[in-house]
C-alpha cells in the first residue's frame, strides 16, 4: 500500500483528536473529487512497517490523547489496499484499546467483497459511497453529499 498524507494530530477527519491516514488508490473517479492526486495505486509513498508502527504509538501517546483513527484517500477499500488495511485495523483493536476507527470509501456497505468485509466487521464506523456533485451539501458532517452515509457499526 501507498500514501499520500499522515496526520498524528487531527481535529478535522472525524469525531475527537485523531490520527488519520489519506491512503492512495482509487477507482470511483466521482466528478468533484476532492482529492484527485490519490487515484493512482502508485502515487505517493510507500505504507512501511515503520508507517504502522508509527500510527500505533501515537494513539497509545498519553501526551495527546487521540479518540481514535480516520482512515481515508483515496480508498482504503480499495482492492489493493484492503490486506494493509486489514493488518492496519487488526493492530488498533488489538494493540491501541478504546480507540476507534473510522473508514471512508467510495463502495457502498451492501457491495462490499469478503475481503473489504473482513474490514469493516473490525471498524466502528463507515462512511460509504461515492461522492456525488449534485448532491454536494457543506452542511453534513463527516461526508460531502447526501448519497454518503454513516454506518455506526458498534
Ligand atoms: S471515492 Fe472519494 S477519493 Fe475516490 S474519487 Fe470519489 S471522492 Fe475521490
Amino acid at each position: 500500500m501507498r500514501y499520500h498524507q499522515y496526520y498524528p494530530v487531527d481535529i478535522v477527519n472525524g469525531p475527537g483528536t485523531r490520527c488519520t491516514l489519506f491512503v492512495s488508490g482509487c477507482v470511483h473517479e466521482c466528478p468533484g473529487c476532492y482529492n484527485k492526486s490519490t487515484w493512482r495505486l502508485n502515487s505517493g509513498q510507500p505504507f512501511t512497517q515503520e508507517m504502522e508502527d508509527r500510527i500505533i504509538a501515537d494513539l497509545n501517546d498519553t501526551r495527546v490523547k487521540r479518540q481514535g483513527v480516520s482512515l481515508s484517500g483515496g480508498d482504503p477499500l480499495h482492492p489493493g489496499n484492503v490486506a494493509d488495511i486489514l493488518r492496519l485495523v487488526k493492530r488498533v483493536r488489538a494493540e491501541c484499546p478504546g480507540k476507534d476507527i473510522w473508514v471512508w470509501t467510495g463502495y457502498k456497505i451492501d457491495e462490499l467483497d469478503a475481503a473489504q468485509q473482513e474490514v469493516v466487521d473490525l471498524i466502528n464506523v463507515l462512511v460509504d459511497g461515492k461522492f456525488v456533485q449534485d448532491l454536494k451539501d457543506p452542511a453534513l458532517i463527516w461526508r460531502g453529499s447526501s448519497n454518503q452515509v454513516v454506518h455506526k457499526l458498534r
